[in-house]
């Protein structure tokens, strides 16, 4: 059994827990801290593409349906 740390891309806090599945088949995550729910994903997609986290975290604050 591995260990990944994942750390929260809203507050950055490492309480998160696996959270089943995406309809796209990721993992997703659940942060007991402030309790979102984000896809490992993005953090994969940062580090390939040499992307700064803030950037990551706009683009998710960017598919949040507005209101
Ligand atoms: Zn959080």
């Amino acid at each position: 059994m591995s260990t990944v740390i994942v750390h929260c891309p809203c507050c950055d806090s490492n309480e998160v827990y696996r959270h089943g599945l995406s309809p796209t088949k990721r993992e997703r995550f659940h942060c007991q801290c402030c309790r979102r729910v984000f896809q490992l994903i993005y953090r994969y997609e940062a580090r390939t593409l040499k992307i700064g986290i803030n950037t990551v975290i706009q683009a998710l604050k960017s598919l949040r349906p507005a209101g």
